[in-house]
């Protein structure tokens, strides 16, 4: 037999299947989707299989030389999904399924098959391993007999043995002691009747019927070490290990909830789902509903009839939506069956929620962007909460949309795909207005609970009235009144566009780094100047370097400044501060924001990660610091992302029973993204977006691509661009647009210059075919220089 094997070399000549043997002791063992080991010219690498077929066209192939997994580690349809996004994304097959494999099965680990069962069940064959040890180093069976991978296969498949990757500093999978009942039970007489405790401890073990760990064993039964060991050594009781889990939740407790009963629009917006459930027939739901108007139940009662049906549910929420209090939602209704999945995680932990998905111990997913690719094989929904956000999006290879991924998934399980949202993205909204989704309205709180009324202040006029001060007189006065009245408000700074920044008030110079094209942000830990882009850091200077004045100074209103601010004028409030300094520690976030829950501060000061999921009774007030900060980003999104954002941020005042009230200060209050948000009308800001999309001609009218060039000659940059604008122009159809090159809005990085070209499009049947060979026709240069060209399709990101 013939293994087709995508081996792991990231470039375009090695971007398709080489043909290997597989060995006779290995035949029927090798499957599509494990990795292996092959010959590759002098080298030995790894590589996925993707198909076994009986013969190859080759005349010589080469054989495999070891197998990395003894199961596959992605199913068929992962391999599909992988082909899919390779396809859609231009990206090598290779990085598509390196993508869905989890990082701790790429490393170079020690491997282990572990004894699960007794040594008597397994085969004979395999008993003779096992007879020092209830585990054995993979390499060391291979050594002795690769044939043995079929009975492995087979005694792991029948749940006897299993393999384990040794992840990380902490070593290996987690173990703990266990007692269990030994199968043959000597008399009870050996236990003297006096001998009370060890009778209490037997009886224990016999009514759990399973294995316990002895940690809970001593606590439960208020015994000693000494009990067990006795029992041990009278043969009662044997003590083994077994793998424990690493939990990323330990100590965290999740009260249980159960299903609240609908409300009539609640259920309106339910029943074509589970109409969808029931049917087995894939469709995508946009469910708009305000916030607070009781999406995340309506995601639980859907999610609840997949379980029932034996189906399994994928939620997907922004990363710094993955708060506590969103998987208690989730982990409060249906426990143990939830696995979480994000960027938090160790690789070790990342690990064990991946297995506990592969085992089937889990049936629903809770996590960010990729955990869209949890390897589920019995999908019945997939939930994607805050559908418009841009982080679903991935901004390196494969740059994938999870969306796509999901409705992808949705079509291949025949399962409902559910994109929730208070102010859904522009092309979902336009998609369901054509029926390509199908359109769920949820357009109250539940209960009727009021809308947060809003209030925009104009600042300019607050500085005409001679404020000088970051807060308007209306913004003041409600704080004060909030804390008087031992209320909780809640104060929102937009960090995009309002870094940091050192400027000389005399001659304007603005502190730059050297190797990129961007302002130095002030670090006032270091008093230190620091590029976000490279890491460059310098000194804070004491006078101009460009005119030596001494009047140079940061400007901008960070997090920090503001607190500061707020000390000084309203000494009285306790404040907590989130951001990216105060959040780095891991469970940083987490506490400060179970403190606030507390009462323990009167105002949340922060940036994005509090415009998302919370949900707390004693917030009244929301202060939004500087609305316009994102308005003005060159991009075309800037506008949707101002509304999105300001919607968000209110959303979090008066969802419980006191009201709610925002106030947005704002130096364009006319400015319809800002305006709209008054009256929570997201109709009328979709139309009056859409006109300026349609005068533009951007998304969702046409599609987008932008295609990156750099270098560290800006000659040789522009060249390549220029050859590239041209290629493209001649090869595409006339109706396509392609403009450019431009230098990018960030013109350097890291000391390489960077140009940008834009192809919008509506029907282009080329295209793919066309930018194929743009990367193929540069990947000499590429190898052979410093060029880098980068296509992204449906791009978000625009520096
Ligand atoms: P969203 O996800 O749309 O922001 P939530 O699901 O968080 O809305 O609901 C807002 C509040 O209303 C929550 O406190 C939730 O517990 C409550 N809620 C939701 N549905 C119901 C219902 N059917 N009956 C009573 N309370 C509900
Ligand atoms: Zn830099
Ligand atoms: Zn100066």
């Amino acid at each position: 037999m013939i293994a087709k094997v995508i081996v792991d070399v990231p470039s375009s000549q090695t971007d398709r299947t080489f043909d290997y043997e597989i060995p006779a002791e290995w035949d029927g063992v090798i499957q599509p989707g494990m990795r292996v080991v092959v010959p590759f010219g002098p080298r030995q690498i790894q590589g996925f299989v993707v198909e076994v077929v009986a013969e190859s066209s080759h005349a010589k192939t080469k054989p495999i030389q070891d197998v990395l997994d003894v199961l596959p580690v992605l199913t068929d349809e992962l391999l599909a999904i992988g082909d899919w996004l390779a396809e859609h994304t231009l990206c090598f097959k290779l990085s598509a399924y390196q993508l869905m494999v989890p990082a701790a099965l790429r490393t170079k680990v020690k491997k282990e098959v572990v004894l699960l069962a007794k040594r008597d069940h397994l085969p004979s064959a395999l008993q003779v391993y096992f007879e020092q040890n209830d585990r054995i180093e993979w390499s060391e069976l291979m050594k002795q007999d690769k044939s043995k991978v079929k009975d492995v296969s087979q005694a792991i498949k029948a749940g006897l043995l299993e393999v384990h990757y040794q992840v990380e500093e902490k070593g290996k999978t987690k173990t703990e002691r266990y007692i269990r009942l030994n199968e043959n039970q000597p008399s009870l007489e050996e236990i003297p009747a006096r001998a009370v405790k060890q009778h209490e401890l037997l009886r224990y073990v016999q009514n759990v019927d399973k294995p316990i760990s002895v940690s809970v064993l001593l606590k439960d039964m208020q015994t000693t070490r000494q009990t067990v060991t006795t029992l041990i050594k009278k043969g009662f009781l044997e003590e083994f290990e077994q793998e424990v889990y690493r939990d990323p939740l330990a100590g965290i407790e999740f009260a249980r909830t159960e299903p609240l009963k609908l409300t009539e629009k609640q259920q309106n917006v339910i029943s074509p789902i589970l109409d969808s459930l029931d049917q087995k027939s894939h469709k995508t739901f946009l469910l708009h509903g305000v916030t607070g108007s009781g999406k995340t139940e309506v995601y639980l009662q859907a999610i609840d009839h997949a379980l029932k049906q034996g189906r399994e549910a994928i939620v997907l929420v922004p990363e710094i939506a993955l708060t506590p209090q969103m998987v208690q939602r989730f982990k409060g209704r249906f426990g143990s069956k939830v696995a979480v999945l994000h960027s938090g995680l160790s690789m070790g932990e990342k690990y064990d929620e991946w297995r506990k998905i592969k085992r089937k111990e889990v049936q629903v997913v809770v996590g960010a962007r990729s955990a869209i690719f949890a390897p589920f094989t019995n999908i019945g929904i997939i939930i994607i909460d805050e559908e418009h956000e841009t982080s679903y999006k991935q901004e390196e290879n494969p740059r994938y949309h999870a969306k796509d991924v999901a409705i992808f998934r949705g079509e291949f399980h025949q399962s409902p795909v559910i994109l929730g949202s208070a102010t859904p993205s522009l092309e979902s909204y336009a998609r369901a207005k054509k029926d390509v989704y199908h359109l769920l309205p949820l357009t109250e709180r539940v209960h009727n609970r009021a809308m947060p009324h809003v209030e925009v202040v104009d600042m300019r006029e607050e500085l005409r009235q001679g404020n000088r001060s970051m807060f308007s007189m209306t913004l003041f006065e409600k704080l004060k009144d909030r804390v008087e009245k031992g209320e909780q408000s809640v104060l929102f700074l937009n960090r995009r566009g309002y870094s940091t920044f050192v400027m000389c008030r005399d001659c304007g110079y603005v502190a730059t780094c050297e190797h990129c094209d961007i302002s130095l942000t002030y670090h006032r830990s270091h008093h230190a100047l620091k590029c976000h882009y490279c890491g460059h850091e310098e000194k804070m200077p004491e006078t101009c370097d460009s005119c030596g004045s001494e009047h140079i100074r940061f400007f901008g209103s960070g997090t920090q400044k503001v607190e500061e601010e707020l000390a000084r004028v309203l000494p009285q409030a306790r404040v907590i501060r989130m951001d990216i300094d105060t959040t780095r520690r891991k469970g940083a976030h987490e506490k400060l924001l179970s403190a606030f829950g507390r009462g323990e501060a009167d105002i949340l000061l922060g940036t994005q990660m509090i415009a998302k999921g919370l949900d707390f009774p004693k917030i009244t007030l929301v202060g939004v610091l500087a609305a316009d900060s994102m308005l003005h980003i060159p991009d075309f999104r800037s506008a949707e992302r101002t509304f999105q954002l300001m919607e968000q941020v209110s959303g979090r005042a008066g969802r419980h029973d006191l009201e709610g009230e925002v106030i947005i200060q704002s130096y364009t209050p006319d400015h319809y993204s800002i305006e709209l948000v008054k009256t929570h009308e997201y109709e009328p800001f979709f139309q009056m977006e859409m006109t300026h999309r349609k005068a533009g001609l951007y998304p969702p009218y046409v599609f987008m691509v932008l295609i990156n060039i750099s270098h560290p000659e800006i000659t040789k940059v522009i060249t390549v661009s220029e050859k590239i604008v041209a290629f493209l122009k001649r090869e595409l159809s006339e109706a396509t647009i392609v403009l450019g090159p431009v230098a990018s809005p960030l013109a350097r990085i890291k000391d390489r210059y960077r140009y940008q070209c834009m192809i919008k499009y509506r029907n282009e049947p080329e295209l793919r075919q066309t930018l194929r060979e743009i990367q193929q026709h540069f990947i000499r240069e590429i190898n052979q220089g410093q060029l880098q060209v980068s296509i992204d399709l449906h791009p978000y990101l625009f520096s």
